[in-house]
């Protein structure tokens, strides 16, 4: 990251909330499950699937992993009402990982079994490096009994390609990304281009493993390194898919439509849309800038 971007970075939580609110709208559907929906609706149209997300996340009182929990069997009936093509996302943390294991465990079961009886998928999204044995301990548990259950791994981190190899023993679902989390470089690897060669890497070892990938990137490197793999490959259509985050790179998302491949957008919505938005700008420190941009007009 250049010195600039470093220091946008920095100043980005100091920037008031109601003008991060506005370029919240790019990166989260709303505040509601109706918002949620009317843009699913809309990529549905554009024929992109979806996964919704409840935003939340280390969530610190039992009570309040319980609301979300009931939030995530409503958004599942609403789903299968509204006929949308759309799975759920959702977070360890935010369904209880910190208060304990257990509690997170049987929270996200409620939510699998649920989505099970309404013929639809889970996936659990991957945290902090803290999160990782935790979060796929409890993938594992919940494999044993469920098939509509999926984990994501994240290619930054040295240990991905034993996990990948221990998880891909059985057929499985995973989403690949390159990972979000600021991690220390004896866990991470720190340089980008590793980061990308080590993405392949796994979108190879796991179509091998016939895993179903979820190829989670906007970086058309990495996308051009999987068209590859699935192209040496001969992979059907249905065999892995694209996925790619609201409001980011849509031309990049139509290119990859129109091609035919299945691509799913991540459609976050929900109160607690702040935190999100704050990891996005600084993903994007270019965004950012017009946030302080804005923000030195308004004055
Ligand atoms: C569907 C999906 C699910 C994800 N789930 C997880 C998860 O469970 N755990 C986790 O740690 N991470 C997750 N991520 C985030 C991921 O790890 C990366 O941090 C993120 O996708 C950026 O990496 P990239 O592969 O797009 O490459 P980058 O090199 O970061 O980005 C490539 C290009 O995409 C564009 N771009 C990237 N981000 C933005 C942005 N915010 N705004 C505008 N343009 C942008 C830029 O033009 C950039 O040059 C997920 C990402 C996606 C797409």
């Amino acid at each position: 990251m250049s010195f600039m971007n470093r220091i946008i970075v920095f100043f980005m939580p100091l920037v008031p909330k109601p003008i991060v609110r506005i370029f919240s709208k790019r990166y989260v559907a709303g505040d509601t499950l109706e918002d949620a929906v009317r843009i699913t609706r809309d990529l549905n149209n554009k024929n992109i699937m979806a996964t919704m997300d409840v935003l939340g996340e280390s969530t610190t009182r039992e009570e309040e992993t319980g609301l979300y929990v009931q939030e995530y069997l409503k958004v599942l009936q609403t789903i299968e009402s509204e006929k949308l093509d759309c799975n759920v996302s959702l977070k360890p943390t935010q369904l209880g990982l910190l208060i304990n294991k257990e509690l997170a465990f049987s929270n996200i079961k409620e939510i699998v079994q649920k989505a099970k009886q309404l013929n639809n998928f889970v996936r659990i999204d991957m945290e902090d490096s803290n999160c990782t044995t935790d979060t796929i301990d409890i993938y594992q548990k919940l494999r044993n009994e469920f098939d509509n259950v999926g984990i994501v791994l994240q290619a930054y981190l040295r240990r991905s390609i034993d996990d990948l190899s221990e998880i891909a023993r059985e057929p499985a679902n995973m989403r690949l990304c390159k990972g979000i989390y600021i991690e220390p470089r004896e866990i991470a690897y720190k340089d980008p281009h590793l980061v990308n060669e080590n993405f392949a890497f796994l979108v190879e070892t796991a179509l091998k493993a016939k895993s179903y990938v979820g190829i989670a990137t906007h970086d058309e490197k990495v996308v051009w390194h999987a068209l590859r793999i699935i192209e040496q490959l001969g992979l059907e259509r249905h065999e892995y898919e694209f996925q790619m985050l609201l409001g980011v790179d849509e031309q990049l998302r139509s290119i990859l439509v129109n091609a035919g491949h299945r691509l799913r957008v991540y459609v976050p919505y929900g109160k607690q849309w702040y935190r999100y938005v704050l990891r996005r700008l600084k993903e994007n420190p270019k965004i950012a800038m017009y946030v302080i941009k804005a923000l030195f007009k308004r004055a």
